[in-house]
């Protein structure tokens, strides 16, 4: 009999599936191997998982007949029960789906792809996990592996309101069918999306530019104060991280004092992070943000100072009551300008404000935007006073070619409006408050949980061996987010010691998934 040679490949497949907990990952090994042998073309991977059911149902049919006819060999129904069991768990599963999966093993192994990365690509370019994770494909508060395995993302804060919002894809591919040209053209989108973020914005924030990404924005935003201040010193918090442009870097304490870096510059005025949980001042003490501030006072003629409203790099740190009030009134008494670094803060993520500087009742001079605003397209901003602008405007012309283009402007009133429409600044502020709820619980379980902090989607766990000392856990925190992504759970460390877990994840997040991050760090913590 001559047929199609897939009709083999789809029966060996078939039977794999039978009894297995993720029957879908099984049929991709057994595809992936006959792959490795025989390559596999589109059309026959088109049809390899329909002839799959087909092959089941074809089962049932043909064992119900022949049971009739001989209802005394128990052979004839030896796959009948795993059929019952598992067919319907297929028929159930998104065809889309399943096509990602199978179409992916025609692509390169993660250890393929690794090896080519390694071959052209600069090599200090990390990739997370002891074992690397090769997603090939997104959908909101998740990640999918050519396997099919869905992944829950709760560390990254780019794809903001999900991972390939559909509003926003087609906001994106909408506009480039069209038209994509820069900013000295008219078009309306661009007074749109001006307008639509400064309303989001308290007075005097009222002009806007805009770049492609945090660190042309916060290298903007120092122009800007330099301009507007003949000066030059910059003040900085602790363990912040501004940006990858060489000014960016001799601001940025988190790479000029690690491996490879220089110290910090004589304009460079370094204060203290303000940690309450292993700082100088602690939890507990009511003027603890006013201490802090003080160490601004040592700093002369500062053009800016310029921090996360809550330091994110310095370890998901919420700022003590009154820090940046007294900082920045400091810091203005001395003729300097406040910057607000809100790259990875903004749009809703601290639930109870739409920016974190908010919710500590002050309004910067300068914000700069990033990383979520453009839902993982290119897109920052600078927003800034009428006074500042004016400064800036010396005669030299500002322009970024791709800054402010019509698809960018397209996409940013996108995301700015599902944001708003999806309410995801109150589902954040709910979803954390009860994973912090949660992860506290957890922490009087495990003595390894030695703070718990953070607002909204913005969350962290500090790990330390001993809660007295506060040694950092940094080893474990490696582990724990090492163990987490074998379950599928991908979370981040962050903080000066690498030790404290950092959950901030697409705004979509749910409490089921913030149930499964908190009691897979329960498992993972007591198997430690
Ligand atoms: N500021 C902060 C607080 C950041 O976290 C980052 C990126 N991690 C940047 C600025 C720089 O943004 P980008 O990588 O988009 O240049």
């Amino acid at each position: 009999m001559h047929s199609f040679a897939i009709a083999d490949l789809a029966i060996a497949t078939a039977y794999a599936t039978l009894g297995k907990a993720e029957p879908l990952e099984a049929a991709v090994h057994v595809a992936r191997g006959y792959q490795r042998v025989k390559a596999l073309d589109e059309d026959e991977l088109a049809s390899l998982f329909g002839l799959v059911l087909l092959r089941l149902c074809a089962s049932v049919c043909v064992a119900a007949r022949q049971q009739k006819q001989r209802p005394d060999d128990p052979y004839l129904s030896i796959s009948q029960q795993p059929i019952r069991e598992t067919l319907p768990r297929l028929a159930a599963l998104d065809p889309s789906r399943v096509e990602a999966a199978l179409r992916a093993v025609r692509a390169p192994t993660p250890e393929e792809t690794l090896s080519a990365r390694r071959r052209v690509i600069g090599p200090n370019l990390s990739v997370a996990y002891r074992a690397p994770v090769k997603i090939v494909r997104g959908w909101m508060q998740y990640l999918y592996d050519g396997s099919g395995r869905r992944y829950l993302d709760a560390y990254n804060n780019v794809p903001h309101v999900g991972h390939s919002h559909p509003r926003v894809v087609r906001a994106g591919t909408d506009q480039m069918r069209l038209l994509n040209t820069n900013t000295r053209y008219l078009h309306d989108l661009l007074g749109q999306f001006g307008e639509r973020l400064t309303a989001t914005l308290p007075d005097p924030l009222r002009v806007c530019y805009f770049v492609n990404s945090g660190s042309e924005a916060n290298e903007l935003a120092l122009r800007l104060a330099r301009a507007h201040t003949g000066r030059r010193d910059v003040v900085v918090l602790d363990a912040a991280y501004h940006g990858n442009t060489s000014t960016l870097i001799d601001i940025s304490p988190y790479k000029f004092n690690g491996p490879g870096g220089e110290g910090a510059a004589p304009w460079v005025h370094v204060l203290p992070l303000p940690d309450i949980y292993r700082g100088k001042y602690r939890r507990g003490d009511p003027r603890a943000g006013e201490k802090y501030a003080e160490f601004a006072r040592q700093v002369r003629n500062p053009a800016a100072f310029i921090a996360e409203s809550a330091p994110s790099v310095g370890g998901q740190i919420i700022l003590p009551d009154r820090y940046l009030a007294s900082v920045y009134a400091i810091v203005r008494a001395a003729g300097g300008v406040c910057i607000a670094d809100e790259v990875q803060t903004a749009y809703g993520r601290m639930g109870t404000h739409f920016y974190a500087f908010e919710a500590q009742n002050v309004v910067p001079d300068i914000v700069v935007l990033g990383k979520p605003i453009g839902n993982g397209y290119p897109l920052g901003a600078v927003v800034t006073t009428r006074e500042i602008a004016a400064s800036f405007d010396n005669g030299m012309e500002f322009f970024s070619t791709f800054g402010g283009s019509t698809v960018s402007c397209a996409v940013g009133l996108a995301v700015l409006q599902v944001v708003q429409d999806e309410r995801l600044q109150e589902h954040a502020r709910q979803t954390g408050e009860r994973l912090l709820e949660r992860l506290r619980a957890l922490q009087a379980v495990h003595p390894l949980m030695g703070d718990v902090r953070g607002s909204g989607l913005f969350l962290g766990v500090e790990l330390v061996k001993d809660r007295s000392s506060l040694e950092p856990a940094t080893e474990e925190a490696r582990e724990i987010v090492n163990r987490l992504r074998d379950r599928a759970i991908l979370l981040g460390t962050d903080g000066p010691f690498a030790n404290v877990l950092k959950i901030r994840p697409p705004m979509p997040f749910s409490d089921d998934d913030g149930e499964h991050v908190a009691s897979a760090l329960d498992e993972v913590l007591a198997g430690l």
